[in-house]
């Protein structure tokens, strides 16, 4: 048996497992399908000139990855201030700045209370964020077997819960499974300031502002950021140098990474991993695996099924991530002029589209019977304002993520004859706020959540590798007594986004699972020795 573990997949949490693999002397090697590292974190040309990344902003990065890869030094990280403009049809904008009680005077136009009630409600989600932050950090326990440290680790949150005090420990616990639409209504009124935290709860997701345990969603996100606005932590050169920057640091640290290397399956001999198989039939033979794929692509497609148990089997199945989310890029031959933005400078923080809750709602119905909604919910960058490189001079990248576009379709329709209606309907939608702007477009890619999956390998097209639900949280992510990065098959590892915490863009997961796999593997191969 080779020495070196195998991952499979160089998204930015198979580099981040790989680089803590390696720094622990294991000498790991990455096994990319394409031609290129990064996975949904990936900056590529969309029209001749013109280069944007499919996430236009980071989870952001935790702190201590960004620290132990020395990503500060390799990579330019921007924090546009303001972060977010919520824009309003009737032309006005909300803009999030970076500071509090700037943010509280540009929302005192809209509504006197809510501006007085805005640092409260800052200071309550950084406490409840700190909180989570915490069981973000940690294994989740197991919940049959706890071993003793796993029981010391649970005492260590009981106590820190009890540290929130008595009314944060109750919001917490209330607002975890509320619907967003809800837990937001108790603090604020203005549909701009309203609709923008709400959507925090629904990016991403299958769900809208009134699913029930979207509140949870909100939380998450703020235990990694905990401003009401959400992450505008961006990259210059997009989502692409970053992942770059994190190859090498990988590398520097001993990780071989092969690109071009699809792994067709994960070989098993005695219910142990013992390598895989690439598509040309080659073997790469090892004891341990570690898969940076989701979980369904790896445990339904990659590993015969005659080697897992039946209800093992049919929890994968139910693990659920259909996707909703598209994502259209334009190459703009100028600046559009969005009426609620006059200074162009500001283009640099993200735009929402989604000005009451009832708008969200809508954008979601749609998606529950298999239909594009007609009026999108739109979370918009413009990575060329803040590096110019991205484009040829005086011209710009535009980058949305639009929802809900749902990966099944109504009628059996086939999303390659749907991709003009999408950037139809963006257009459509965006004309509203930036009169003109149809006719700035000099080319376009459209992403369905059918390429999501073909290209990118997100099975469903879901962009979080699975639905950030309550039942899929924590203990129960991807599934209940599955939570600690293994799997029934021995030697065989999980790290991406399906697993405990996810939640996009943050190396939470890569960093956490590779943890607990070089304690796996050095015991082992202690035992044997
Ligand atoms: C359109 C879009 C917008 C997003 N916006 C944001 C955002 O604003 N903020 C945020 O925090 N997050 C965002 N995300 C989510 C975030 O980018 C992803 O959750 C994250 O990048 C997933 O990282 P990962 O390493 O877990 O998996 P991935 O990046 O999916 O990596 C998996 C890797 O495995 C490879 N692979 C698949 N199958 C095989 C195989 N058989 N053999 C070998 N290799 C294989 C893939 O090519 C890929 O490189 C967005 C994602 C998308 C798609």
């Amino acid at each position: 048996m080779s020495a070196s573990p195998l991952v499979i997949g160089a998204g930015h949490n198979g580099l981040t497992a790989a680089f803590y693999l390696a720094r622990a002397g294991l000498r790991p090697i990455v096994l990319e399908s394409r031609d290129v590292v990064g996975g949904a974190a990936v900056t590529e040309e969309i029209a001749p000139g013109f280069r944007s990344a499919l996430a236009h902003a980071t989870g952001p990065i935790r702190e201590a990855v960004v620290r132990d890869m020395q990503l500060a030094r390799r990579v330019e990280f921007v924090r546009p201030d303001p972060r977010l403009l919520a824009l309003s049809p009737d032309g006005r904008a909300l803009a999030f700045s970076t500071d509090t009680a700037r943010t509280a005077d540009a929302i005192r136009p809209f509504s006197e209370a809510d501006a007085a009630r805005y640092a409260e409600f800052c200071a309550t989600l950084e406490r409840l964020g700190a909180f989570l932050g915490g069981l973000l950090e940690m294994t989740p326990p197991s919940l049959s077997a706890p071993a003793g440290a796993e029981l010391w680790d649970l005492l260590k949150v009981g106590r820190r819960f009890r540290g929130l005090g008595k009314t944060d420990g109750f919001r917490l616990l209330r607002w975890l499974p509320m619907a967003v639409a809800d837990l937001v209504a108790e603090w604020f009124s203005s549909d701009p300031l309203v609709a923008a935290i709400a959507a925090r709860g629904i990016f991403g997701t299958a769900q809208g502002p009134w699913s029930a345990g979207t509140g949870a969603v909100l939380l998450l996100n703020a235990a990694t950021d905990p401003a009401p606005g959400g992450s505008s932590v961006m990259v210059k050169g997009g989502a692409g140098a970053l992942t770059a920057a994190m190859a090498d640091a990988a590398r520097e640290a001993g990780a071989e990474i092969r690109t071009g290397s699809l792994v067709s399956r994960v070989l098993v001999r005695d219910g142990r991993a013992a390598g895989v198989v690439l598509d040309d039939g080659t073997e790469v033979i090892s004891d341990a695996v570690i898969a940076n794929t989701d979980p369904r692509r790896t445990l339904l497609q990659l590993v015969d099924p005659v080697e897992l148990d039946p209800g093992f089997l049919t929890k994968i199945r139910n693990y659920r991530m259909a996707g909703t989310v598209a994502k259209l890029d334009f190459a703009l031959s100028a600046l559009p002029a969005f009426r609620a933005v006059p200074r162009p400078a500001d283009l640099r923080a993200r735009l929402h589209i989604g000005p009451t809750i009832d708008y969200l709602e809508h954008a979601f119905d749609a998606s529950k019977y298999g239909e594009v909604s007609s009026e999108p919910y739109l979370d918009i960058a413009f990575p060329s304002v803040l590096d110019p490189s991205l484009a040829p001079p005086g011209r710009h990248v535009m980058s949305v993520y639009m929802q809900f576009a749902p990966y099944r379709l109504a009628h059996g329709r086939a999303w390659s004859s749907m991709r003009d209606t999408l950037a139809t309907t963006v257009l459509r939608t965006l004309e509203r706020y930036a009169p003109g702007i149809s006719s700035l477009v000099e080319g376009q890619r459209i992403l369905t959540p059918a390429d999501l999956e073909s290209t990118y390998g997100l099975t469903g097209g879901h962009i979080l590798h699975g639905e950030p639900a309550l039942d899929q949280l924590f203990t129960m992510r991807p599934v209940l007594g599955w939570a600690q990065y293994r799997t029934p098959i021995d030697g065989l590892f999980l790290c991406g986004s399906g697993t405990h915490p996810g939640g996009g863009l943050t190396a939470a997961s890569g960093h956490n699972a590779s943890r607990e796999i070089i304690r796996a593997i050095k015991k082992r191969r202690a035992a044997s020795a």
